[in-house]
């Protein structure tokens, strides 16, 4: 699907590019195929038009059509609106210095990558420089508490975890001890994740929140999902509210969608996305550079 976005931006591009005057039905032309290739790639209606619309009016403005090299201009507007649609600048994590434990919850649907992602976080965090652990709260999964120990072995980093507990909050609070008591300085619980959202889970979550107070929540989304991405976005935040997204299987081919759409209508910074099964598979989000391959 990226392809073909990526594909039939760059052609359209490419028409206005070489010209040395461009008109206004010539902007139109090339628009026209960009909202074609955006709502192929599955971004949300409403923000395809929201992108539309202010590229339009920025490039039909005076400085482009009488610029020296008007199609030049034209692509760093629809470049540079990209960029600013996505969020300009990469998004740090907004965690506490070393001598105090942050906390990061890390939420979503199973299904979505949120163990994997909870571990390539720790990865992360610990190469530069900070001592986190993993905490395996998603108790409704039998498998995640399991997999997250494996992975735990693999990085290195320490995993907490209590067979057959039934609550998250005893389980967050006890490794909260166990952390103290180690110089943990960074907690990432892997949550609950079900297939789809339902009231017992976000009352869970609820009461995780409260007992946790996290510096961060990041809600971990499937980039495949595209328009439902957008929707589960929109239910976490209303419900327990989030400081962040990370879009996983970025290395999948329907990228660029979901992560246009989730920025524009949550407002949330995307801070990181997994581009692999890999532990080492997780990058922070540039928009530069996936405005870049959005345009080919
Ligand atoms: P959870 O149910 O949300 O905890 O999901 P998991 O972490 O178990 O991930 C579900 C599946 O997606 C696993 O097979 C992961 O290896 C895979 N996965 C997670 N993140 C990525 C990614 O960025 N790229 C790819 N290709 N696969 C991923």
């Amino acid at each position: 699907m990226l392809d073909k976005l990526t594909q039939k931006v760059s052609d359209a591009l490419r028409a206005v590019a070489g010209k040395a005057t461009i008109t206004e039905k010539n902007i139109d032309e090339a628009v026209d195929a960009i909202k074609m290739a955006l709502l192929e790639a599955d971004v949300n209606l409403r923000v395809v038009r929201r992108f539309v619309n202010s590229t339009i009016e920025e490039a039909k403005g005076e400085k482009v059509l009488r610029s020296v090299d008007p199609g030049q201009q034209f692509i760093k507007i629809v470049h540079d609106k990209l960029v600013s649609f996505l969020g300009d600048t990469k998004q740090d994590l907004e965690l506490k210095g070393p001598d105090t434990i942050s906390t990061i919850l890390m939420l979503g649907l199973q299904g979505s990558g949120k163990t994997t992602s909870s571990a390539k976080l720790a990865l992360r965090l610990k190469k530069e420089g900070r001592k986190p652990m993993l905490v395996a709260c998603d108790l409704v999964r039998p498998a995640a508490m399991e997999q997250l120990a494996v992975l735990g072995t693999q990085i290195g980093v320490p995993v907490f975890k209590e067979d057959g507990a039934k609550d998250s909050v005893k389980v967050y609070r006890d490794a909260s001890s166990w952390a103290q008591k180690n110089m943990i300085d960074t907690m990432i619980i892997d949550t609950t994740g079900r297939l789809q959202i339902d009231e017992p889970m976000m009352a869970e979550l609820s009461r995780l929140k409260d007992a946790a107070r996290p510096d961060e929540l990041l809600l971990v989304a499937d980039s495949m999902t595209g328009q439902s991405a957008v929707d589960i976005a929109k239910t976490f935040d209303e419900k327990i509210g989030l400081t962040g997204v990370v879009l996983t299987k970025f290395d999948s081919d329907t990228r660029g969608g979901a992560a246009l759409s989730l920025k524009t209508i949550t407002g949330k910074p995307l801070k990181f996305v997994g581009t692999g099964e890999k532990p080492e598979d997780f990058e922070p989000f540039y928009p530069d550079r996936i405005a870049g391959r959005i345009l080919g």
